[in-house]
């Protein structure tokens, strides 16, 4: 995987979605036909041999390489949701945000003890959304969970706040 050529390949927006914020804008990774093979076998080449059964998805940038990386690995994609969107009976776990909480689903017949995990997202900033998804997967009791990020901003330490057991991997790493 060419690193330098993805992370020049992500659109760095100033001040969105409020004053402030450097928004990681994984659209511009996506849209070039070259850069989304390049990220897809990269993905692909990490997680091969892994044993994966399910890629799980976060809404909802998590749905666009999750299925992707899903087929090839020739997996089944499972996607976790914000509250009211899945259909069929869910489990729910809430977790604090910057101003009150949040919460996310995930179907309660998604994944089995039989199941090897891997959850994927496009940013890990706080770490706050995947450590409810991890919480949320662990439920299920599964082989093994592993997490996966496009995007890490190293300095929120977004790792710190996993158990050490929970290998996670991310592609393109910034400094702030
Ligand atoms: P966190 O729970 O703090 O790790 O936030 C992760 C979620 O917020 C991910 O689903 C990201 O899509 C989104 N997010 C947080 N910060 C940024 C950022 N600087 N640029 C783009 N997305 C972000």
């Amino acid at each position: 995987m060419n690193i330098e050529k993805l992370t020049k390949s992500v659109r760095n927006v100033p001040d969105f979605p409020i004053p402030g914020i450097q928004f990681k804008d994984v659209t511009t990774l996506f849209k070039d036909p070259e850069t989304l093979k390049e990220l897809s076998d990269g993905l692909y080449e990490m997680y091969k041999d892994k044993g994966i059964t399910k890629v799980v998805g976060i809404e909802s940038r998590g749905f666009i390489m999750g299925p992707l990386l899903a087929e090839r690995l020739r997996a089944g994609f499972v996607p976790i949701r914000k509250p009211g969107k899945l259909p069929a009976a869910t489990h729910e776990e809430s977790y604090e945000k910057e101003y009150g909480t949040d919460t996310i689903q995930i179907h309660r017949d998604a994944l089995s003890e039989k199941d090897v995990v891997l959850l994927h997202d496009d940013l890990l900033a706080t770490g706050g959304t995947m450590a409810a998804a991890v919480k949320l997967i662990k439920k299920f009791n599964p082989k093994k969970v592993y997490v996966n990020f496009l995007i890490e901003l190293k300095d929120l330490k977004g790792r710190e706040v996993f158990d050490p057991e929970v290998e996670i991997e991310s592609i393109i790493r910034y400094d702030i």
